[in-house]
């Protein structure tokens, strides 16, 4: 009897899901709202504000984007109504940018306004490269009337001329590496490279002066971004990463952390093993196990 139910289809992709999901629980926060709102709070008693993001992305059915946007604004109330420290973070994809740029422009200032209203700031982070020329202008749109900041990937190569523009308009940028898989026309392919790319970036980003968000858990980039430390940036680092990192920055400098949630999951956890060898090993031995 076992074997016939271990056999089963239906057994087995239930049986690999939790499986996985138990090796994407260091880096997510739970199903629900409410699991992001607890682990939001935690991250606040550390002194912590906290980004919380629903996951989802490439969304090419309007209603499911409809829903995303009810589940961002009902997020946002829980936030006010349990006093947690923080602001949401976007993907435009989960908008419908993949349905068109004017829906999606649209939908993002539903959650501007509602962001607005609770005097909460909207961070827009950033997919793959065929979508980054839209959330800029997107994101500058939205500039003009509401407290918005944007991620920019420091392995692609136009991101120096991105900063140039959305520094012009005052934007405020989190620099982060890239997690996605580009081609070599587009992106630096060696950590050398992306590394040299990013540390170019932040100096730009500290010469400009303006706010900027230092997103890295590479301590060498976080070590160059303390000595030139003025005032004005903040670091940002992702749930269930460097843990010790966090706690030693948070008594000098203001830190973030990154709070995914959602049944949505899967891709988000696939970018956080693939970034790291370890990660692999860890969810190998969690499937033999
Ligand atoms: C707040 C925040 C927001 C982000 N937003 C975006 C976005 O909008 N768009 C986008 O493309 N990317 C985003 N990223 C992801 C980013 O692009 C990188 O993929 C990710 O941060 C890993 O790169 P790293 O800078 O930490 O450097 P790495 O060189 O990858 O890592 C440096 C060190 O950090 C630790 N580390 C890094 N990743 C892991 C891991 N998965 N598990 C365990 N340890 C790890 C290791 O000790 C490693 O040696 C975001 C990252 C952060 C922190």
């Amino acid at each position: 009897m076992k074997t016939q139910t271990i056999h089963s289809p239906s057994y087995d992709s239930g049986l690999m899901e939790r499986l996985l999901f138990r090796v994407a629980k260091k880096w997510v926060a739970g199903y629900s709202a409410n699991d992001a709102i607890s682990a939001a709070a935690e991250s606040n008693a550390k002194g912590m504000s906290a980004i919380i993001n629903f996951l989802g992305e490439d969304t090419t059915n309007a209603e499911q984007v409809s829903l995303a946007v009810s589940e961002y604004a009902r997020l946002m109330g829980l936030m006010q109504e349990k006093g947690v420290r923080g602001c949401v973070s976007v993907k435009p994809t989960q908008l419908g940018l993949v349905l068109g740029y004017d829906f999606c422009l649209q939908n993002f200032r539903k959650l501007a306004d509602k962001a607005k209203s609770l005097g909460q700031f909207l961070w827009i982070d950033m997919e793959s490269v065929k979508f980054t020329e839209d959330t800029i202008t997107i994101y500058l749109e939205l500039l003009k009337q509401y407290r918005v900041g944007i991620a920019v990937q420091a392995y692609l190569k136009r991101s120096g001329g991105d900063i140039l523009h959305i520094l012009e308009y005052g934007g405020a940028i989190r620099l982060v590496k890239g997690a996605y898989h580009e081609l070599a026309e587009h992106a630096f392919a060696s950590r050398e490279e992306v590394d040299q790319s990013y540390l170019h970036l932040m100096d730009m980003l500290f010469e400009a002066g303006n706010f900027f968000a230092v997103a890295t858990h590479d301590s060498k980039l976080i070590n160059a971004a303390v000595a030139r430390y003025n005032g004005k940036v903040e670091f940002q680092m992702l749930k269930g990463i460097r843990d010790d990192l966090k706690a030693d920055l948070v008594s000098k400098f203001p830190v973030a952390e990154y709070i995914p949630y959602g049944n949505q999951w899967l891709p988000y956890s696939v970018r956080r093993i693939r970034e790291r060898k370890r990660n692999l090993i860890l969810l190998a031995r969690s499937l033999v196990g």
